[in-house]
């Protein structure tokens, strides 16, 4: 299995539709969930689909087969609960979606069609949709699935997944990270990678490289030949940085199939004085995107995160505590007692979000596991930020 991603450009009227079948699928979701809570079984609940249509109408606008997924769905999501709850862990009952919940519908088997035209332009129909501009930026290998279609910041965007055999392989671990500057990974395994500080190690040198070049005449050999020194340490550092990079993405990649990575806002980090240095040293962002590249070539899950009081939540009771000093690395609960390191603490909470996104975001996917608990922390955290 290969997965896909590329932009959709769909013309206003297909974003229209587009708009209303997501709004459609969410409410056939939120429909099925209801009767599901009735007791009506799987097959009982395809069959109400019918039902479904004849008092909503506006269901017909929508391809069948999407509407069908809805309800693969929503028993993933139920099967994933109960496997959980056989572990023992306390979950609540499934939740009917909000529209800030609800962001992707698939097409299963049919009702797509993929046109490659020239160069990276191609055209995306989908069954009752109609014909969309996409941007194919790599060759698209095997016979395509499934495609689910996702709103996020108000782009549009498809998922594509093929039955092609991936180039490299992906391993078994479901992972979430937390970046740091003590550390530079926290995985939610409790596994620490850590900070390969480069910089440091070239500090030393680059400081005598630049004193020197800052005694140089302008306009002199002598300064040539320094800032020559100048710009060959700065290179020596970005080349360690960049082979520790693609060393650890490649192998989080060989060790796991599904990742929850934070979005950063580097820009906000860098603006903390004391950490800029180590933070520009440890260039995490470049991390993300190589986990990002290497994962659709490995057939692994990386899911973003939003990271608003990925710190200040209690992974274990969900307690949202007071604002930590960046100094105290061990996250203590107020309510709970627990306590942990605070960089541990996140990347669990990283994790419970990114699995619950992943399965709300791909509806075939049915092996997610949804953990109710971080479903139900995760809403209230987007209607309540820190
Ligand atoms: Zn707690």
């Amino acid at each position: 299995m290969i997965v896909y991603k590329f932009r959709l450009y769909p013309k206003r009227a297909e974003a229209e539709k587009l708009e209303t079948a997501k709004e459609v699928c969410r409410q056939t979701y939120n429909n099925l969930l209801a009767e599901l809570n009735n007791g009506f079984t799987k097959n009982e609940l395809q069959n109400f689909l019918l039902d479904l249509k004849v008092v909503n109408p506006e269901m017909n606008g929508v391809h069948s087969k999407v509407l069908q997924m809805e309800n693969q769905r929503l028993f993933g999501n139920l099967s994933s609960l109960l496997a959980l709850k056989k572990k023992g862990h306390k979950v609540g009952r499934l939740r009917f979606k909000g529209k800030n919940w609800f962001k992707t519908f698939t097409y299963n088997q049919s009702g797509f069609e993929l046109t490659h035209i020239r160069g990276k332009k191609g055209i995306l129909w989908l069954s009752k949709i109609g014909d969309i501009p996409i941007k194919i930026h790599r060759q698209v290998e095997g016979k395509i699935k499934n495609i689910t279609v996702k709103k996020s910041n108000g782009r549009w965007h498809c998922s594509i997944v093929t039955d092609a055999n991936p180039k490299r392989a992906c391993g078994t671990k479901e992972i979430g990270i937390d970046v740091g500057v003590m550390n530079y990974i926290y995985d939610s395994d409790g596994k620490v990678y850590e900070n390969p500080k480069h910089f440091d190690k070239y500090h030393s040198q680059l400081k005598i490289a630049q004193q020197s070049l800052s005694k140089k005449k302008k306009g002199s050999n002598s300064r040539k030949k320094a800032r020559g020194k100048v710009a060959k340490i700065h290179e020596k550092i970005a080349n360690a940085r960049d082979d520790f990079i693609h060393k650890l993405s490649a192998k989080l990649i060989r060790e796991s199939r599904f990742i929850a990575v934070e979005k950063l806002n580097i820009k906000n980090l860098m603006s903390i004085s004391y950490n800029a240095k180590n933070i520009a040293d440890a260039s995490w962002g470049k991390l993300i995107s190589y986990l990002h590249y290497k994962a659709e070539n490995a057939g692994c899950v990386v899911q973003d995160v939003d990271p608003f009081c990925t710190t200040r939540d209690c992974s274990f009771c969900g307690h949202r505590n007071n604002k930590l000093e960046l100094s105290q690395r061990k996250f203590i609960c107020e309510k709970c007692k627990r306590k942990l390191p605070r960089d541990y603490n996140s990347a669990l909470n990283i994790f419970v979000r990114g699995k619950e996104l992943a399965s709300m975001e791909n509806a075939s996917n049915t092996g997610q596991i949804v953990q109710q608990e971080a479903s139900m922390k995760s809403e209230a955290i987007t209607s309540n930020r820190c």
